[in-house]
Formats: structure tokens, C-alpha cells, sequence
């Protein structure tokens, strides 16, 4: 009997190569999509000791880097929080936390030591006081004395031992950490919005929130 045809054999070494060389082609790429993942992993936001809105363990979490004398931050607190407030904090799915900056100098450092001492004696008082201070107009200077007055609309927050903290600046090591989160983070603008770790480029755009959010909560199920 005659051999195989020895240009069928070539065709079929040479296809045996070509497979062999994709199939190491898809090895190889697999790992690395996964360290890019890792390595994504590894930024993740440490949101210890940060005041977090909903329940602790909402499957994803939602990080504002917001600076209290910021314009759009108050806008955002005021439009799109309370949209995922009811779509997805108040329904366990989302947890969101609130990260000082202070892009404002003192004005911001001010507000910011004020807000983390009520979190620290008062975290019950914490988010009402949050969005009060968001009350003031940011073309008017912020002073200890106008804190007070914004936090006396809370009757549960103790205000003389407010203005101890705002003026011995007894949270001084908390807002630390959050400029260090800031630092870490490379945040240029405020807000910033995470969700997980993906950063958002448009935190106006509640449509486009809610497609992150929806494809998150798809990952944990
Ligand atoms: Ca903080």
C-alpha cells in the first residue's frame, strides 16, 4: 500500500503548529488579564473609620472623595445621592462613605475636623450633619462660629465639646488619613466617585452610575 499523500502530511504537521502556537497564545494571555486584575485588587479603597451610609456588608461600595466648600459636590449630594439612597442604599445593595478633602485650605480643613468629631461622638447625628454643612454657600467663608450654628440643628449633637474639637483640632489624625487616601488615590477633582474600584468619569450621569452598579452587583452573584 502507498503512504499518505506527503503534501496532506505537511498540511497536517503545519495545522498541528498553528493550533499548537494559539493554544500557547490563550495560555500565556489568560494569567495576565488575571494579574491586571490582581493588581487592581491591590488599590483597593480602605475605607476603615470612613462614615459609611447603609448597611456594612452591601455588596459593593461607593466612595465619594468630597470637599465640603465644593459647588458640584453639593449638587451631587443633593441630585444623585439621594437617587442611589432609594434605588440601592435603603435596599442593602450599596454602602457609601464620604472621604474628606481639602482642596479649600482651611475652610475645608474646618468642616472637615467638625464632621469627623460629630462621627466620632455623635455617628448617629453623623449624615444629617453632613448634609447640613453642604447648606452653606460656598461664596461665603466658612468659620467655626458658622458650624455651630449648622450643627445646633441637630439637638443631639453636643455643640460645646464640637467647638473643643474644631479648636483644639482633636480629629486632626482622621483627616490625616484622608489626605493620605487623597494622596494614595491621585485625586485631582472633587467629587470623585468610585464604585468598587472603578472610577467614575461622569458622577452626574445616573444612567451610567446605575450600569456600573448593575454590572458590580452581577460579578458578587
Ligand atoms: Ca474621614
Amino acid at each position: 500500500m502507498k503512504n499518505t499523500n506527503p503534501k496532506l502530511k505537511i498540511m497536517v504537521i503545519l495545522t498541528i503548529i498553528i493550533l499548537g502556537f494559539i493554544t500557547i497564545l490563550v495560555i500565556v494571555n489568560k494569567p495576565i488579564s488575571e494579574t491586571v486584575n490582581e493588581n487592581t485588587k491591590n488599590k483597593s479603597l480602605n475605607i476603615k473609620g470612613q462614615p459609611t451610609l447603609g448597611e456594612l456588608n452591601a455588596p459593593v461600595t461607593i466612595v465619594e472623595f468630597g470637599d465640603f466648600k465644593c459647588p458640584a459636590c453639593k449638587e451631587w449630594g443633593e441630585i444623585i445621592l439621594p437617587q442611589l439612597e432609594k434605588d440601592y442604599i435603603d435596599t442593602g445593595k450599596i454602602k457609601f462613605s464620604y472621604i474628606n478633602v481639602m482642596f479649600h485650605g482651611e475652610e475645608s480643613k474646618l468642616t472637615s475636623l467638625a464632621a469627623e468629631s460629630v462621627f466620632k461622638n455623635f455617628p448617629n447625628e453623623y449624615w444629617d450633619f453632613h448634609k447640613n454643612l453642604f447648606k452653606m454657600k460656598h461664596t461665603e467663608t466658612v468659620t467655626s462660629e458658622k458650624i455651630l450654628e449648622l450643627a445646633k440643628e441637630n439637638s443631639n449633637i453636643d455643640i460645646d465639646m464640637l467647638k473643643i474639637d474644631i479648636e483644639q483640632q482633636t480629629k486632626n489624625k482622621e483627616v490625616i488619613i484622608d489626605s493620605e487616601l487623597v494622596k494614595k488615590h491621585n485625586i485631582q477633582q472633587t467629587p470623585t466617585i468610585f464604585i468598587n474600584d472603578i472610577i467614575i468619569t461622569e458622577p452626574f450621569n445616573y444612567e451610567n452610575l446605575k450600569k456600573v452598579i448593575e454590572n458590580e452587583l452581577k460579578e458578587v452573584n
